[in-house]
């Protein structure tokens, strides 16, 4: 029995990608609508001249490989805002001064985005959370929209949690612990700890509630997660909120197989160039399961303050180290870290990265033992998949959630014991102490605790690879998803054509 019209019609699946433009979003969301595209998907993403950048070299040897996928670009509008011509992302070197105006020039592009939709012929929008306008964008189109929502499960329900309970309401100082009520787990915060928008009510508490209408809106959300690593906390997640959603993760070692992909990642570097820094050498000289990966993601800088504790809790550790560090500004000399940079080169110690290191090629380099992290649920996947224990140094957004997940529930890392939320352009008030900081990476690399955090993690580490092949939770999530927007596009189809006279 041959196909009819409307069902060849619904296996051509068009689906459109939005993302947000920054770089912890723009990655994960990128690597999703790539995966789309590897599973017959016909893909576009639609963006700006400097996020595509970060990430068209991917894009381009998908096409090589054969996928059907392309990036839509559309001008940023700089000058009607009064930015300088190219700085249209939020990042560790946005200008403090400029965030507002990026934001002014984003929501200008959403009357050009929406009629893209249209002439894209969308089967479905994939947009990232920050696009709430996208779902009645859909509803009108008559698509689904899916809404990307970074971090983890058990963050997303912890900050359902706080909104509906209110539970630091009823404590009597803002570093008393709290319970966070109706999870799965006995997890304990202070007010300090919370998002400065979930502690009272600021402008972006008005944003997220209209990004969580939206998402009762959308046809369900997307994860980078996996059933092995929060399961629990999925579970959790839909039934709290009555939304559907997909575990996909983790992404990045999906689609990211080849070294090229993984050189490339998140700034559009080639692999030669990042091999030509010599990091690689480096960590090739050094035992197995020795080396501490620092780093602290592509949105936070430090001030000196911050930047001498970490410089000396590193060397006093005695344990061999990578660390990423951000300029706080091109023009501005440290003569401290020049020191500090050149002592530990001779020594052979420590190997310092300044701006963007090949995270993905670092982490998959057997001389790695342990990672500090600012708890980024990008760099947490990548750390699992890795199959490294970490030392839990949250800074902003829902990192101290995503801490929650590794200290306490899977118990694959340690704190450094961070006290106060901040945020993400903003370097706060708290300082933590060298002692505190080499505590927490004493316990990581030793054979005892850390022993067993690193036990637990390659278990993980080995299920995320399961996930994502034949037979996996991931990739049942990714077919049956596809499935379900196939049908939905045949149903539309087909009372398209009955609603013909
Ligand atoms: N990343 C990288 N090199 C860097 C800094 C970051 O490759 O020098 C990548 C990292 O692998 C991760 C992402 O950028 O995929 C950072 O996302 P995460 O959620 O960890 O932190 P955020 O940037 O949102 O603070």
């Amino acid at each position: 029995m041959g196909s009819s019209q409307a069902e060849v019609e619904a296996d051509k699946l068009k689906v459109i990608f939005v993302p947000f433009l920054s770089t912890s979003h723009i990655i994960p969301i990128v690597d999703i609508g790539r995966l789309f595209a590897m599973h017959g998907v016909d893909v576009t993403i639609i963006t700006t001249p400097v996020a595509a950048s970060i990430f068209q070299n991917s894009i381009d040897r998908d096409t090589a490989r054969g996928h059907s996928i392309r990036t839509h670009i559309i001008k940023f509008p700089a000058s009607q805002v009064g930015l300088p011509e190219g700085v249209e992302t939020f990042n560790a070197d946005t200008p403090p001064g400029m965030i507002a105006k990026i934001a002014q020039g984003l929501s200008m592009l959403k009357e050009e985005m929406e009629q893209l939709f249209e002439d894209l012929e969308a089967d479905c929008i994939v947009t990232d959370m920050f696009y709430p306008w996208t779902a009645d964008a859909a509803a009108k189109l008559g698509i689904p929209r899916l809404i990307f929502l970074g971090g983890s499960y058990l963050a997303h329900s912890a900050q359902h949690s706080v909104k509906n309970y209110m539970p630091h309401k009823e404590i009597g100082s803002d570093t008393e612990k709290f319970n966070l009520p109706g999870l799965p787990h006995k997890l304990e915060m202070t007010l300090l700890q919370l998002p400065d928008w979930l502690r009272a009510t600021t402008g972006y508490t008005y944003l997220m509630e209209m990004i969580r209408d939206s998402e009762k809106k959308s046809y369900g959300s997307l994860f980078d997660s996996f059933n092995e690593l929060e399961g629990t906390y999925q579970e959790h997640y839909k039934k709290a909120t009555g939304t559907k959603s997909w575990s996909l993760g983790p992404v990045s070692l999906w689609v990211n197989q080849d070294a090229s992909d993984k050189a490339g990642r998140g700034n559009g570097k080639a692999e030669e160039e990042d091999k030509g820094q010599g990091w690689l050498e480096w960590l090739n000289s050094k035992p197995d399961n020795s080396v501490l990966y620092v780093s602290f993601g592509s949105m936070s800088k430090f001030p000196s303050s911050q930047l001498v504790e970490i410089a000396q809790a590193l060397e006093e550790s005695g344990h061999d180290f990578i660390w990423v560090i951000k300029k706080k500004d091109e023009s501005e000399e440290d003569s401290f870290l020049e020191e500090f940079e050149k002592r530990v080169k001779a020594s052979k110690k420590g190997y310092l990265i300044w701006g963007w290191a090949p995270q993905l090629l670092i982490l998959e380099n057997k001389a790695i033992g342990g990672l500090v992290t600012h708890c980024g649920w990008n760099t947490i996947i990548e750390s699992v998949n890795a199959g490294f224990p970490m030392a839990t140094w949250p800074l902003f957004a829902e990192q101290f959630f995503n801490e929650k997940l590794v200290t306490d529930v899977l118990k694959i890392g340690v704190a450094v014991g961070a006290k106060e939320w901040r945020n993400w352009n903003d370097f706060g008030k708290e300082v933590v102490k060298k002692d505190e900081i080499g505590k927490a990476i004493a316990l990581l690399m030793s054979s005892g605790e850390g022993e067993d955090m690193r036990r637990r993690v390659t278990a993980l580490g080995d299920a995320a690879k399961r996930a994502v092949q034949g037979g996996g939770s991931s990739q049942a999530n990714m077919l049956e998803l596809v499935q379900e927007l196939k049908e939905l596009k045949l149903q539309r189809v087909n009372s398209n054509v009955t609603a013909i006279p």
